[in-house]
């Protein structure tokens, strides 16, 4: 049974009014520090929500505090049924988004703008196309970036989304920040997080700290503009003046926001994960599937939701693999 009290509060008095929907587990593209090679065990058709079945966990969130609803994956627009999905979803009272690689967005333009999505979260790791290849295992990088253009043209607000690796991409920070030189896009640096099989140590992140340092050794101190960060934001935002976009930082490892994280996830099999780096979830789908409420199982979830870094609070306990490697790999999890 549930109480009455607002069953998407955790017991640290943070409200859930964020849900991230993963909508697939399988992707278009390969990313090194998402999945590993040989690929994730998927789970059987079976077992993943209908289109149905979202929108039936979705407005069982949205009655109870939700106001934004992201769609993820794996790539959410390969899904045959996306139109569908994004069609039930904004009869809710709900900002909707996606965070998809972009590399087929464009023929889905109309059927974002016709449901209502305006904001766009695009991976793109590096500008350089062979580098695209090597992290992306795939030749796509030309449609990228020529729909990230497109997104931009089209009126959509745009966020693009690079995984800072050292020795990889790390000489790319400042052409990054010049491509918001003449684009209204926002680029976030997201420190390189561990997850199963990505093959993680923390000598290959990029922190936060560094970023800044590439930064103020390019551009001088008074053209760097701290910009003010929107409630609830994962990302530290600055510009440099007289650009057009800004870039920003996302340092969920050497600087964690779990103090005003409002975010909870949906996986494609119906799972519910109180944190992106918890190795716990909560099956909303089975009993959803038996015509029983799953509110009693959701208000548990959010209970059980740690403070910190589901649990890692400390970089010690994120160095030790037997605590994250009972997570997911990321593709299957949704970022
Ligand atoms: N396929 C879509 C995309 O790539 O945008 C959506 C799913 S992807 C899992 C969502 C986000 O997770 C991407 O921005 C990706 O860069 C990020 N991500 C995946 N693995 C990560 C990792 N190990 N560390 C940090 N971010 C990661
Ligand atoms: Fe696919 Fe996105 Fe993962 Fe890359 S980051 S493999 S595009 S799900």
């Amino acid at each position: 049974m549930t109480n009455k009290k607002n069953i998407l509060q955790d017991s640290h008095g943070r409200d859930h009014a964020y849900l991230r929907i993963s909508l697939i587990e399988r992707c278009n593209l390969r990313c090194t520090y998402c999945m590993p090679e040989q690929g994730v065990q998927l789970s059987p058709k079976s077992h993943l929500m209908t289109y149905e079945e979202i929108y039936e966990i979705a407005k069982t969130f949205v009655k109870h505090g939700v106001t934004k609803i992201r769609l993820t994956g794996g790539e959410p627009l390969i899904r045959k049924d996306i139109p569908v999905i994004l069609e039930k979803l904004a009869t809710l009272p709900v900002e909707l988004s996606i965070t998809s690689n972009a590399v087929i967005i464009d023929k889905f333009i109309d059927v974002l703008k016709a449901n209502g999505v305006k904001k766009i979260n695009v991976s793109l790791d590096s500008l350089d196309a062979a580098k695209f290849k090597h992290i992306t295992r795939r030749h796509e990088f030309e449609k990228v970036y020529n729909n990230i253009l497109l997104l931009v043209k089209e009126g959509f607000t745009v966020k693009v989304n690079a995984v800072l690796m050292k020795g990889f991409n790390d000489n790319e920070i400042i052409d990054f920040i010049h491509f918001t030189k003449d684009l209204p896009i926002s680029v976030r640096f997201i420190e390189f997080m561990p997850f199963d099989g990505n093959k993680w140590d923390m000598s290959k992140m990029v922190s936060y700290v560094e970023v800044m340092n590439y930064v103020n050794a390019s551009f001088s101190k008074d053209r760097v503009v701290r910009l003010e960060d929107a409630p609830n934001d994962t990302s530290k935002n600055y510009k440099i003046e007289g650009y057009k976009g800004s870039f920003a930082i996302i340092s969920s490892v050497t600087n964690p926001f779990c103090d005003s994280c409002n975010r909870l996830r949906l996986t494609a099999n119906g799972h519910l994960k109180n944190c992106l780096f918890s190795s716990t979830e909560s099956d909303l789908l089975t009993t959803l599937r038996t015509g029983k409420p799953i509110e009693s199982i959701i208000q548990k979830a959010v209970q059980a939701k740690f403070k910190v870094r589901g649990g890692m609070d400390t970089l010690e306990k994120l160095q030790e693999p037997k605590l994250h490697n009972n997570n997911r790999s990321m593709i299957t999890i949704g970022g």
